[in-house]
């Protein structure tokens, strides 16, 4: 149903980084577009209000043309590069630019169009799903396309389903700058997508309350 990207991956690795094949990033980039596109051709009221609350409900239409604008975004990319580094607890990072800081983000036409994704160690954890891994992209993706920043909760960065959950029901207008609530927003529309039988748990924070803890050996 949905068209893949035509788009060129640059691969490289900082040591001590652990190297991802062309295919595996591919799979997962195609798959960060599928989200995207699902959330604008099966774009829910209730998905929206879970992750953004008030703001879900308010701000319906923008939402929709957000995902439009990164549809668009990644359409027309050709290249972009993910540069495999060794930094432990985080799954992948982005270098905002300041422009891109603006809520909603620049332009489109003022987007980089030579874009690089950093993946870490977590990528390669099994601690996380395979849809975790992709919505860390979206994540990124969102601050490189729609001005979302990592907003706090309790003095906590606001990453994760348990937290960004709560920040939609008690801090709507937060959780809606929060790239990690995008994230899940658009994670949650992985049912209307070709990658649906893949490892899709931890997407809300009751799947989340079934993960093994840290220390255990399961
Ligand atoms: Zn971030």
């Amino acid at each position: 149903m949905n068209p893949s990207l035509t788009i060129n991956i640059r691969l490289h690795k900082i040591n001590p980084g652990t190297p991802v094949s062309e295919a595996a990033a591919r799979e997962m980039l195609n798959a960060a577009h599928s989200l995207i596109q699902a959330a604008h051709g099966h774009s829910s009221d209730g998905i929206k209000q879970n992750w953004f609350g008030a703001c879900g409900k308010s701000k319906t239409g923008e939402i929709d043309e957000r995902a439009k604008k990164i549809d668009i975004y990644l359409q027309g990319l050709k290249t972009i590069s993910l540069s495999c580094a060794g930094v432990e607890g985080s799954i992948a990072a982005y270098n905002q630019k300041d422009r891109e800081k603006v809520e909603g983000g620049a332009p489109l036409g003022q987007l980089d169009k030579l874009p690089l994704i950093i993946l870490n160690q977590g990528f390669h954890s099994d601690r996380y799903s395979w849809g975790e891994k992709v919505c860390s992209i979206v994540h990124e993706i969102t601050h490189m396309t729609i001005g979302t920043s990592d907003e706090k909760y309790g003095g906590d960065d606001a990453y994760g389903a348990v937290i960004c959950e709560k920040l939609a029901a008690e801090k709507p207008d937060d959780a809606y700058k929060n790239a990690d609530n995008w994230a899940y927003y658009f994670g949650s529309y992985h049912e209307h997508t070709p990658d649906k039988s893949k490892d899709w748990r931890y997407m809300t924070a009751a799947e989340v309350a079934k993960r093994p803890p840290l220390n255990s050996t399961v």
